[in-house]
């Protein structure tokens, strides 16, 4: 898989702002936030996208959602979010690297995308 700039942050070859991180995980602000709160949860191993985890990722996709709540608690906005994982070129991802979106901060209906 080839480097993108998540694997840079990662490995610290890019400053960011971690918001947390543990040994699977850090969450960073969305550079292009699209409501108040904008955050990415992202897994310090390289999975280019999620159609590409394994069986053996399994726990590491449970690990990522639970953090999602841990964040959003520490957000504030536990009472409601959006979660969202764009898997794939037509399905709007453009850093190849699993990440998931903590969206926030703005009333959302259902039917919203
Ligand atoms: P996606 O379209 O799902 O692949 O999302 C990629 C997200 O990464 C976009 O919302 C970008 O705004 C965000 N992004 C790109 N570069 C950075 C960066 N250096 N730091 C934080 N977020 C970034």
């Amino acid at each position: 898989m080839a480097d993108t700039v998540f694997s840079k942050i990662i490995a610290g070859e890019i400053p960011s702002n971690k918001l947390f991180e543990d040994e699977h995980c850090i969450v960073i602000p969305d550079i292009n936030p699209v409501a108040p709160v904008h955050v990415l949860v992202i897994p310090k191993k390289p999975i280019e996208k999620l159609s590409d985890a394994n069986p053996e990722d399994q726990a590491l996709l449970g690990h990522l959602m639970l953090t999602v709540g841990k964040v959003a608690e520490q957000l504030g906005v536990s009472n409601g979010y959006r979660v969202v994982i764009n898997n794939g070129e037509e399905g709007g991802q453009t850093v190849f690297h699993l990440h998931v979106h903590i969206i926030a901060g703005f009333a959302m209906k259902e039917g919203d995308m």
